[in-house]
């Protein structure tokens, strides 16, 4: 897996190349757009992570010439400002993610991880964790072949989870999945939508568990069921 990092601030820019690399992704570093433009007109990546307070032109402008091209890179925007405005703007220019600065270094490692699942199960529509199946494309939900009537909210919680089965998901991964950016969702929103999701798929042996304090968990199966 192949990741462009696009930050000016070096400091910043080390810890992410640092950390990225620990978790065995391959990491090139840029410090301008024009040079993220440069290098992704001559490599592919798997995700770019992209700064938008940039010297030259700015984060956006480079999203905005990368999201003409034919070739489909999820991008994971960082930012300074921590404005509605760069999130609804980064969403209307195809950002996949946001992640408002400052974070921690593990948050941002969780959520490049995510995307970087995210574009592997589009190569591979669907999702199975055992009697679970997902078809992302047809967005059709089975449960041991039979059907299941997801709302889209439910849809996206179940999705998410399964993007990252055997690893716990934050609550504030899922308001972030759910809330399109621009709407703020109560943590108590998240329970409703997990308990409603818990009753559709656990009689099926499907095994959603609570990490009290931080967030869900879905157990991974890799037997059919
Ligand atoms: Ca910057």
């Amino acid at each position: 897996m192949k990741i462009l990092i696009v930050e000016d601030d070096a400091t910043l820019a080390d810890g992410l190349t640092r950390i990225l690399t620990e978790s065995e992704l391959r990491v090139e570093h840029v410090a301008t757009g024009e040079a993220a433009e440069a290098a992704f007109l001559r490599e592919r990546y798997d995700l770019i992570v992209l700064d938008i307070g940039l010297p030259g032109i700015d984060g956006f402008e480079v999203l905005r010439r990368l999201r003409k091209r034919p070739e489909y890179v999820p991008v994971l925007v960082l930012s300074a400002r921590d404005a509605i405005e760069d999130r609804v703007h980064g969403l209307d220019l195809g950002a996949d993610d946001y992640l408002p600065k400052p974070f921690a270094l593990p948050e941002l490692e969780a959520r490049v991880r995510a995307l970087l699942r995210r574009g592997q199960a589009n190569k591979n529509p669907q999702l199975r964790n055992g009697p679970l199946l997902l078809d992302t494309v047809a967005r059709r939900a089975t449960l041991s072949g039979q059907a299941i009537d997801l709302t889209s909210r439910e849809w996206s919680v179940l999705e998410n989870l399964m993007l990252r089965a055997g690893q716990v998901v934050s609550k504030e991964n899922l308001m972030q999945a759910l809330s399109n950016w621009d709407k703020e969702l109560s943590m108590n929103a998240i329970e409703v939508y997990m308990s409603r999701l818990r009753a559709k798929v656990e009689a099926g042996g499907v095994r959603i568990r609570t990490v009290r304090g931080f967030g869900y968990l879905l157990e991974e199966q890799n037997e059919p069921g």
